[in-house]
């Protein structure tokens, strides 16, 4: 008998209909003889609706409040998805992320899972039933419900496979699998049949929202192989994993896109050491990530510095930035929120040039002007003006050729 952990995502829920359709997905499961542990998200954009309902209340909603708020849609579908299953004549239980066992730190909204308790799961897989996980929450020591981050039920999932050494872990969601960019975007993107973590990692990372980013990374800690899949067919899907990759090396590998990019600028700042640590260490303590970091070349002992940060980040990052600003004596401090990245990335990148230089001349050849370039050694990413986005993935997917194996 195998244990599977199954993920349904927020599309694949989103009316009752399609409840009763992952149902029959999951009992057809349970009939082949395995156990079956089942995560799922909110219905469609019940999450957006909370939040969108909080700011209705406030401008400044209590993050211990707006957690547990966003968590209670996750606990609908879930009971739904039991009552599905119980009325088809399966046994099933729903429970909430602490009910689970999912223990996380108290950093509301973006909270990390420290450990799992399984004991719950596994006593009631023990008593036959199918047990239905609300995904994307946790609690603290504190008792505090927590969320993971949006997209995090994805993470719920792969934490559950590797605490309960679970046989396979299939992501189910409304694409077929990992493309090589946004099929929304790009109709002519491609799925791949496979992909490493660490592509998969980068890709989620810079935009591929199909996997949140945690999730991958949980994936290669602990050795699991994660399906991506449609919830609405049966086509073989994505695998990701930590084995080399049969595709062509010397390749871009995919293309991801992110809309979420805001920049700050620090200009005219003395240029001397302990500057950067003097912005940049206030920015942590304040729990304001921070991506793209510039710093052009001093001209009489002043420079500019620049760095990008998610959107919802901006009125905290400013706030904290602007009295340091003024106080380490820069002349002004300037930001810009109509931006958003692009990013080729593959492992066939390494150590081959040109890569680069394609990038760069087709944006020019569509007169979309780079604002600022981030690397790693698979990566490269240009922060673009964010309505020049989408013409830009599609053109990098026809220079790279992409649609071809
Ligand atoms: P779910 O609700 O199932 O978690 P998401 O909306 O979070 O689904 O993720 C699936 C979506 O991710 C797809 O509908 C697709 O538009 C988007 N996406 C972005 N990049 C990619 C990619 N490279 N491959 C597949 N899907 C992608
Ligand atoms: N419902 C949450 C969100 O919309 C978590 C998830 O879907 O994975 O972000
Ligand atoms: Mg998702």
């Amino acid at each position: 008998m195998a244990l599977i952990v199954q993920k349904y995502g927020g599309s694949s829920v989103a009316d009752a209909e399609k409840i009763k359709n992952v149902a029959r997905r999951i009992a057809a499961t349970k009939d082949k003889g395995n156990e079956v542990v089942v995560v799922v998200s909110a219905m469609g954009d019940s999450t957006d609706n909370l939040l969108k309902l909080a700011y209705q209340m406030t401008s400044h909603p209590a993050d211990r409040e707006l957690d547990l708020l966003l968590s209670t849609g996750e606990v609908v579908s879930s009971t739904l998805l039991a009552m599905a299953l119980e009325e088809m004549g399966y046994e099933a239980i729903s429970l909430t992320g602490g009910q689970a066992g999912i223990k996380t730190n108290a950093a509301y909204s973006q909270a990390r899972i420290e450990r799992i308790d399984p004991e719950r799961v596994v006593s009631e897989l023990d008593k036959g039933n199918i047990v239905i996980v609300a995904g994307f929450q946790g609690i603290t020591e504190g008792m505090d419900i927590t969320t993971l981050g949006r997209g995090g039920s994805d993470t719920t999932a792969v934490a559950l496979a590797a605490s309960l050494a679970a046989d396979a872990c299939q992501i189910y969601t409304d694409v077929e699998g990992v493309y090589t960019a946004d099929p929304r975007l790009v109709p002519e993107a491609r799925k791949v049949d496979e992909i490493g973590y660490e592509e998969m990692l980068e890709l989620a990372t810079y935009g591929a929202k199909v996997m949140h980013p945690r999730a991958v990374e949980l994936g290669e800690l602990f050795h699991i192989p994660i399906l991506v899949a449609s919830s609405f067919n049966d086509n073989p899907g994505t695998l990701i994993h930590g084995g080399g990759s049969m595709e062509l090396r010397n390749k871009v590998r995919g293309i991801a896109h992110d809309l979420d990019v805001a920049k700050i600028t620090v200009v005219g700042v003395p240029d001397h050491p302990g500057i950067a640590a003097a912005i940049f260490e206030p920015l942590a303590k304040a729990n304001v990530s921070i991506d793209t970091i510039e710093q052009n070349a001093s001209i009489n002992n002043i420079t500019d510095l620049t760095f990008t940060v998610a959107k919802s980040q901006l009125d905290k990052a400013m706030a904290v930035v602007k009295p340091i600003a003024k106080s380490i004596g820069a002349t002004e401090c300037v930001s810009d929120s109509h931006l958003g990245k692009v990013s080729i990335i593959g492992t066939g990148m390494q150590n081959t040039p040109g890569f680069a230089a394609r990038l760069f001349s087709t944006l020019s050849e569509k007169g979309i002007n780079i604002q600022l370039i981030s690397t790693s050694e698979i990566r490269i990413t240009c922060i673009i003006g964010e309505d020049k986005v989408e013409d830009a993935v599609r053109a990098l997917h026809r220079a790279f050729e992409l649609e071809e194996e």
